[in-house]
């Protein structure tokens, strides 16, 4: 068998960075060799760096476990020991903008879960299933950055990773306009019950700055890759609300949709149903089969039911659906839902990552 590539974790001992522990604890890609995060970190143990607040079900996986944190700002450090890198940290936009270019010039490929560089145009902002196309524009960003084999990719925010999937398999029939209600989980945030007491028997009707990704994002997931950058798409119009609700995991979306040649309920439960994106034809560690499902049964998808949709590996990467009906005013609606921290973050990366080295992006240093 050929040898695993080297990774790391840069914030591994976050929120996302544990999901990303667990989800390559027996990646048959990938081997997690160095962990790294803020100086508060450094030294210590990994066991020892996140005894206090391990929020995976699966305990550390002991050979992560005793690795020593490294310091993520010592970028020669940690990249020397790795093929290519993970990436989520909370920080300040700048610093973590900084932060990746660094890592990228430093020859090293960082297949990013922060915010940061999602609108620079040369970096593809993946859904691996949507637009596994935007890779090619990888190219350009080398020549911009001057290197030969760094380059930087982000993932779109996770409110919006149920409703573009079950969109995109309908493009063909021109989509007009999306209005779009979120509701989403607490670990969203990074927190669990026990750190915010305050969403126990609650709902907060604001998450900041969520509506204008959620309405914004997938204009560049639908985007076309041009010469030097991606070219957002124009349409279609999207508005959106977005609300914090008391689930640990999983994002729900409530969509109203217009088409330009509106499909009958039949056609569009059979495109959900047909629908292939590269990763399944690669067959691809992490991707779920079906990528979609959609649900004949009034209640469902139910958060705590399917948010782990996807099976074995792919558990929480598939997307669930339901309640197609007629609507009132635009044509259609239904619901959808997806995991957060699986499909919406880490997850998504890992796909992400296994795209790219199929695809030549990601190799042995
Ligand atoms: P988190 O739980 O607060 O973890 C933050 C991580 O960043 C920790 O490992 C922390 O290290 C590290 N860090 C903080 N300051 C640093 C510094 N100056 N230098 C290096 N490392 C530093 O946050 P999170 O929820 O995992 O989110 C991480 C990123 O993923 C954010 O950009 C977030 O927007 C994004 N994201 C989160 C979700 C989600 O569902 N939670 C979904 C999608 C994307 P220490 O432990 O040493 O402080």
């Amino acid at each position: 068998m050929a040898e695993k590539l080297k990774a790391g974790i840069v914030g591994a001992t976050g929120m996302v960075g544990q999901r990303y522990v667990s989800l390559l604890a027996d990646h048959p890609w990938f081997q997690v060799v160095t962990v790294a995060a803020s100086e508060r970190s450094a030294g210590k143990t990994y066991a020892d760096a996140v005894a206090a607040r391990w929020a995976m079900t699966s305990p550390v996986p002991p050979g992560i476990g005793k690795l020593v944190v490294k310091d993520a700002s010592r970028v020669e450090e940690v990249a020397g020991g790795v093929d290519f890198i993970f990436c989520a940290v909370d920080m300040p936009k700048e610093d973590t903008r900084c932060l990746e270019d660094r890592y990228a010039k430093a020859e090293t490929p960082v297949v990013s879960n922060n915010s940061a560089h999602r609108w620079t145009t040369d970096v593809p902002m993946m859904l691996p299933e949507v637009n596994p196309d935007h890779l090619g524009i990888i190219d350009a960003q080398r020549r911009r950055l001057g290197v030969k084999r760094g380059f930087i990719t982000v993932k779109p925010n996770c409110s919006i990773q149920s409703y573009v999937p079950a969109l995109h398999a309908l493009r063909e029939f021109g989509i007009d306009k999306v209005f779009v209600c979120t509701y989403q989980a607490i670990s969203g945030a990074g927190k669990t019950f026990k750190d915010w007491p305050d969403m126990v028997d609650n709902v907060i009707p604001f998450i900041g700055g969520e509506e204008e990704k959620s309405e914004k994002e997938p204009l560049k997931v639908w985007g076309a890759a041009q010469a030097d950058g991606i070219v957002n798409a124009s349409s279609p119009a999207i508005t959106s609300q977005c609300i914090r609700v008391p689930v640990t995991d999983g994002h729900m979306a409530a969509v109203f949709v217009s088409f330009e040649k509106k499909p009958s309920v039949e056609t569009i439960i059979e495109r959900w149903k047909g629908f292939e994106g590269k990763p399944q034809k690669l067959a691809l560690p992490s991707a779920p089969r079906p990528f979609l499902t959609y649900f004949t049964e009034d209640n469902r998808p139910q958060t705590r039911l399917d948010r782990d949709a996807g099976g074995g590996r792919a558990a929480g990467m598939g997307i669930t659906i339901g309640r197609l009906r007629d609507d009132r005013l635009l044509d259609y609606r239904f619901v959808c839902l997806s995991h957060n921290t699986i499909r919406g973050a880490a997850g998504g990366s890992v796909l992400t990552a296994e795209l790219l080295k199929s695809e030549g992006y990601l190799t042995a240093k």
